[in-house]
């Protein structure tokens, strides 16, 4: 009894060890196989990054809707390839803002509710610590072109995250000058004059105030003001171009329809800006980082307003077919162009309501109600093409999609 205690510990102690170096070396194998597949396959050379404000899946639907009938064809952004979704929440509230939801993406950490790419953790409206290069700083520090084209101020908040490092989304002259001193965008392109112009005006929250356009004019930028203008500048080769089309935000794509003569060739539109802004960081061997934002898709669910949202969800898919035509010309634009289109967050709350009264036809304005006019908590979709969307058709978080950028972005 007491000869055989020992040889079966022993047995069951090497049993044990054996039983641990299978382990460790299956742990090892999953480990391994997991590194395989956290390594970029494929490297981009141009990231196109399209954000539809505050659209939710079902805005997709009324604007589909609208365009094509309840059985008509997929919008253009529907075509692309890969789809996944992204939590949103900030760093201090389960509904983020845009500038907290911008902030992820461009600089891949969790934000309060209206920090631009800044961590002001002691509330001293500084940025701490140094803050790291957002990720069009990265591509621009890699040699490549970069451009904003929004139908908001070109300050707002989301194009503000990647362009600049401020403690408020409200410091939009502060934003302004970063734009044009420090991070030097090549293309801007959106409303916001008033921004870059506020000398004898008002300072905004971070105190600054200045005539940023005169600076951008000695630091080699083409300024326009009308499609006109921009369509010159793009023809005459210009690299850096700022483009202030109105005061404040564009005008909304509805009023366009409805008083044609009033708004027809002054402002360009958001597809107009979008090919404007093309063919000039095309001409970048070294590729280029773009954002393009349909702003007012989120302005539209505030408001709880159908037609305007359906509108403005419209012009930024015809955005989405210029980028995809583009994309199209040419094999090697196909393979070296990461395009992801993705919300910030959902606004209102948008659902269409069974009617009981059969299909919609092309034209129809679907029966929808909101449940809040602010911003909703709920995951968003994401649609992807292109090196790099391998990591996007999951369950991922908004942060996430800052890592699979620098990770891919050559
Ligand atoms: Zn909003």
């Amino acid at each position: 009894m007491f000869g055989e205690t020992p040889l079966k510990k022993r047995q069951f102690l090497e049993a044990l060890l054996f039983l641990s170096l299978i382990l460790v070396l299956a742990g090892f194998t999953a480990k391994k196989e997991y590194q395989n597949k956290s390594e970029p396959r494929s490297t981009a050379k141009n990231i196109i990054f399209m954000v539809p404000d505050g659209m939710g899946l079902a805005d997709v639907t009324a604007a589909r809707i609208f365009k094509n009938g309840s059985e008509g064809e997929n919008l253009y952004l529907e075509t692309l390839s890969t789809i996944g979704y992204q939590r949103t929440h900030a760093a201090d509230s389960s509904a983020t803002d845009s500038a907290a939801a911008a902030s992820a993406w461009a600089s891949g950490d969790k934000f309060r509710n209206g920090e631009i790419s800044c961590l002001d953790n002691d509330q001293d409206s500084k940025c701490e610590p140094t803050p790291s290069p957002t990720i069009l700083e990265t591509a621009k520090d890699k040699g490549k072109s970069t451009g904003l084209v929004v139908t908001s101020t070109v300050t707002h908040a989301t194009p503000a995250a990647f362009g600049a490092h401020v403690s408020s989304r409200y410091c939009e002259n502060e934003i302004a000058r970063q734009y044009i001193q420090i991070t030097e965008v090549d293309v801007i392109l959106g409303g916001g004059l008033s921004r870059f112009n506020s000398n004898g005006k008002q300072a905004d929250e971070c105190g600054t105030f200045g005539n940023f356009i005169a600076d951008a004019e000695n630091n080699g930028y083409q300024v326009v003001y009308t499609t006109k203008e921009l369509e010159n500048a793009v023809a005459k080769g210009s690299k850096k171009i700022l483009g202030l089309f109105t005061p404040k935000g564009k005008t909304p794509e509805l009023f366009r329809v409805n008083r044609a003569e009033q708004y027809s060739n002054e402002e360009p539109t958001l597809p107009q800006m979008t090919a404007a802004a093309l063919k000039v960081l095309e001409k970048d061997k070294d590729g280029f980082f773009l954002l393009v934002e349909g702003s007012q898709i989120d302005w539209a669910n505030h408001r709880n307003d159908i037609a305007y949202q359906v509108a403005e969800t419209l012009a930024f898919d015809h955005a989405v077919q210029v980028v995809m035509d583009w994309i199209n010309e040419k094999p090697s634009r196909r393979q070296h162009t990461f395009v992801i289109i993705t919300s910030d967050h959902e606004t209102g709350g948008f659902a269409i309501n069974d009617t009981g009264e059969g299909s919609y036809k092309p034209g129809d304005l679907v029966d929808g109600a909101w449940a809040t006019t602010r911003h909703t908590a709920g995951d968003v979709l994401i649609w992807s093409q292109g090196p790099g969307s391998e990591y996007l058709g999951r369950a991922l978080d908004n942060t996430d999609i800052y890592k699979v950028m620098r990770e891919v972005l050559k």
